[in-house]
């Protein structure tokens, strides 16, 4: 017997036929005597729909943000996974199952005050693993949760994602299963490289980077959280049929396990390409090289909610004036330059360089810590190519390559193929 918890996304429940066959994959799962708690997002497009809605409202000057109420955002963006909870429960309980359907403030999934992008803070499980050791089956709305003022607050988008992995850890799950419309997690885009291979594992660290970098599998929270907990996350598929064989496999189900780096035996140098696309790149030229500089330049960005991604300064020729370059998401551009020549007097730079319209494709791996060259061979395969390279950055297990957008499909092929991702 195990407990364990299933996530299941908008696509999976997009219709009353997906649910009833989401209650099949419940069922394979309660009959093999486990203890199981479901999460769900709302039905696909409904979010989006209600978020419009909101948006469509007059806007209310003196609200905590500066178009609406962000409390009664909330109140509007949850109710989607309030009724796919619901229709669950129903569906479960027409094939025989004892089910009961948990909005976030009953149980209660406590969050801070951040309206539209909380943080769980606690989770009170106890009644929820009282019911689920008498055999009910527990389906939780996924997204929401009870702020300090009382109030229903949002995860941010994708945050069923985070609910599941955090539900998870509140009730000590064996494993956490996220069910999406894909099978897996897989060393690049199967859209770009039809060759990229669905991994067996994936270490968080990794995951995190794949996440974080445009692989849109699952919120980086709840890989964030994964990795804080020791969650073993799976990444599978509601598509397959619920009772073919090995779907109930309890210690190898089809699909990806995020997990620990020592859990994982065979380690890869490499083992994913991701990319993120739209990328702008801006540089500063001729900045004073004294300290405070970075201080003044980021400063101002940062309390803008402009995101900066790469960061690149030049070491000075004369100790008096340097180059400093650093990405921002294209959409951030236009609002960045105007901060920038806001902050000229204090910065002390001489000309403002930009350019939109780029990529940056990163390869991943836990197994470059302890191997040489992994950098020069992604340099080298790029110059046969004859992609030029614009910034270059690097942590302990990534290496991320900023490019031009008309390059990234080919970019990301080269990469895949050069570490032997498309033969294994
Ligand atoms: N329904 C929410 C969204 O679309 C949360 C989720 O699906 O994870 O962002
Ligand atoms: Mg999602």
């Amino acid at each position: 017997m195990a407990r364990i918890v299933m996530k299941f996304g908008g696509t999976s429940v997009a219709d009353l036929d997906r649910i009833h066959n989401v209650a099949r994959h419940v069922k394979r799962e309660v009959d093999a005597g486990h203890e199981v708690a479901v999460v769900v997002s709302a039905m696909s497009g409904k979010t989006n729909e209600l978020v419009a809605w909101v948006q469509g409202m007059p806007k209310v000057t003196g609200a905590n943000s500066p178009f609406y109420d962000a409390r009664e955002y909330d109140a509007i963006v949850a109710s989607g996974e309030l009724v796919t909870a619901g229709l669950l429960a129903i569906a479960l309980q027409s094939m025989g199952i004892d089910a009961r359907s948990w909005q976030g403030w009953q149980i209660p999934i406590k969050t801070d005050n951040a309206h539209g992008a909380a943080r769980i803070l606690d989770i009170e499980g106890s009644e929820m693993i009282r019911r689920m050791g008498e055999g009910q089956v527990a389906v939780v709305a996924g997204f929401q949760g009870l702020g300090p003022d009382n109030r229903v607050a949002t995860l941010g988008r994708g945050g069923s994602d985070t609910s599941a992995v955090a539900i998870a850890a509140a009730v000590k799950a064996d494993r956490c299963d996220i069910y999406t419309d894909v099978d897996g997690v897989y060393t690049t885009d199967p859209r770009i490289e039809p060759k990229a291979r669905r991994l067996k594992k994936i270490a968080f660290e990794e995951m995190l980077e794949m996440a974080s970098l445009g692989a849109k599998v699952l919120q980086v929270r709840s890989v964030e959280l994964a990795m804080v907990h020791k969650v073993r996350t799976f990444v599978r598929s509601s598509f397959e049929d619920p009772d073919a064989p090995g779907m109930g496999d309890l210690l190898n189900p089809p699909g990806t396990l995020i997990c620990d780096e020592e859990e994982i035996v065979e380690q890869e140098v490499v083992t994913g390409i991701a990319y993120a696309k739209d990328e702008a790149q801006i540089s500063l030229r001729r900045v004073a090289d004294r300290p405070g500089v970075s201080a003044a330049i980021f400063g101002p960005l940062a309390e803008s909610h402009i995101n900066v991604d790469m960061i690149v300064q030049n070491i000075s020729e004369d100790g008096s004036k340097t180059d400093m370059t650093f990405t921002v998401p294209s959409g951030d551009m236009e609002k960045a330059l105007r901060v920038l020549e806001g902050a000229k007097e204090q910065v002390g730079f001489d000309v403002i360089q930009h350019e939109t319209g780029l990529v940056k494709v990163s390869v991943i791996g836990i197994g470059m810590r302890s191997h040489a060259g992994v950098a020069a061979s992604a340099f080298r395969a790029l110059a046969d190519k004859g992609i030029n390279i614009k910034a270059i950055t690097t942590s302990e297990i990534k290496i991320s390559i900023l490019i031009d957008g008309a390059y990234a499909e080919l970019a990301v092929r080269t990469l895949h193929s050069v570490y032997g991702l498309d033969k294994k």
